[in-house]
């Protein structure tokens, strides 16, 4: 099974959510945001982001769920209706005829259940980092019998190398199973094929985390790396851009272990299924801290999982060894 189709529909609709995202924070001094029950932030721009990929994907795969991190009920409050006509003012832009009703519609088309085929999204992945004006990621993935396939993973503010200060910034992961993991400028079509880091290029033996420190437990992932070998600061970076700096070798290793505050807390599919499949098809390997692979297909929350291991595969199990110690 080839995925062509797929793909290319991934490309356009994650590219149009960055669009819209990037015109939402260049013309915004300050983005506001919306607490959501989990206390975490929802922006004008997490909603847009949903609804055109969602509007896109059920076009093209009108029988496919999504399984999307937003859903329009606080939107339609009658104290959000300025947000939801700011909302809907960004869909025009690139689908001019949309009503707030279709914006509605569409952001919560992405409120599906996992099945034999589906597709996770995260329209903001990092919305803290979205806030900041630093890194963010909209995240896609297609999963069939259990197995991502496709994924397309756009970095609005990832500078395609971080070692020229002249290259462009945004950067589009894309992979598809069994075909290698691709990089290309956010926007433009030329790819290149990217692979994780060699263990010989020493310089970029380094790990990255989560800037938010109880998104993990960082006294617990510097120890870890240390034992596996790597003694440099970490990269701490938001989002699943952790997973394309590891596939493109910018770093070795991505550890997100549970933070002691949250111990219940259950990693979402939409935060790991498009990252994940970028680094197994640029060479590395990615399971929970206990060497299981991650569970993506049972439920939106990765119920049988506990924190995420992403490595460039050499040091893999030297760092599953580490966190079996007692
Ligand atoms: P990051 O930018 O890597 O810190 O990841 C952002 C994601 O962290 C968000 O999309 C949330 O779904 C997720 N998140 C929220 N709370 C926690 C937590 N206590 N532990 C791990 N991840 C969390
Ligand atoms: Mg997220």
């Amino acid at each position: 099974m080839t995925y062509t189709q797929e793909k290319q529909v991934a490309i356009e609709a994650v590219t149009l959510a960055a669009a819209l995202c990037q015109a939402v924070q260049a013309e915004t001094v300050q983005v506001d945001s919306l607490e959501k029950n989990d206390k975490s932030p929802v922006t004008i721009a997490d909603f847009g982001s949903q609804a055109l990929i969602c509007q896109r994907i059920k076009a093209a795969f009108p029988n496919d769920p999504i399984v999307g991190e937003e859903h329009s009920a606080d939107l339609q409050k009658p104290e959000n209706a300025a947000k939801l006509m700011q909302v809907t003012q960004y869909v025009r832009r690139f689908v001019s005829e949309a009503t707030s009703e279709d914006v509605c519609r569409w952001i919560d088309a992405g409120n599906g259940r996992v099945a034999d085929r589906f597709w996770t999204l995260d329209p903001i992945d990092g919305t803290k980092g979205f806030l900041r004006k630093e890194q963010y990621a909209v995240a896609l993935a297609l999963i069939e019998h259990g197995q991502v396939k496709v994924a397309v993973l756009g970095c609005p503010n990832l500078p395609l190398s971080l070692n020229d200060s002249n290259s462009p910034t945004g950067t589009l992961f894309v992979a598809v199973r069994g075909e290698g993991a691709l990089m290309a400028a956010l926007g433009s079509n030329s790819f290149t094929a990217i692979h994780v880091v060699r263990e010989a290029d020493k310089d970029r033996l380094r790990f990255a985390e989560s800037v938010e420190a109880d998104h993990g437990n960082q006294a617990l992932q510097e120890a870890v790396a240390q034992a596996a070998g790597i003694t440099q600061p970490p990269v701490r970076m938001d989002s699943q851009a952790k997973y394309g700096l590891v596939a493109r070798g910018d770093a070795a290793l991505y550890l997100r272990l549970p933070s002691p505050k949250s111990p219940d807390y259950r990693e979402k599919i939409w935060d790991h299924a498009a990252g994940l499949l970028v680094i197994e098809e640029a060479g590395g390997r990615v399971t929970d801290m206990n060497g299981k692979p991650l569970d993506l297909a049972s439920d939106f929350k990765m119920n049988h999982n506990r924190g995420v291991v992403a490595s460039h595969g050499a040091q893999h199990a030297a760092v599953l060894a580490a966190l079996a110690r007692p």
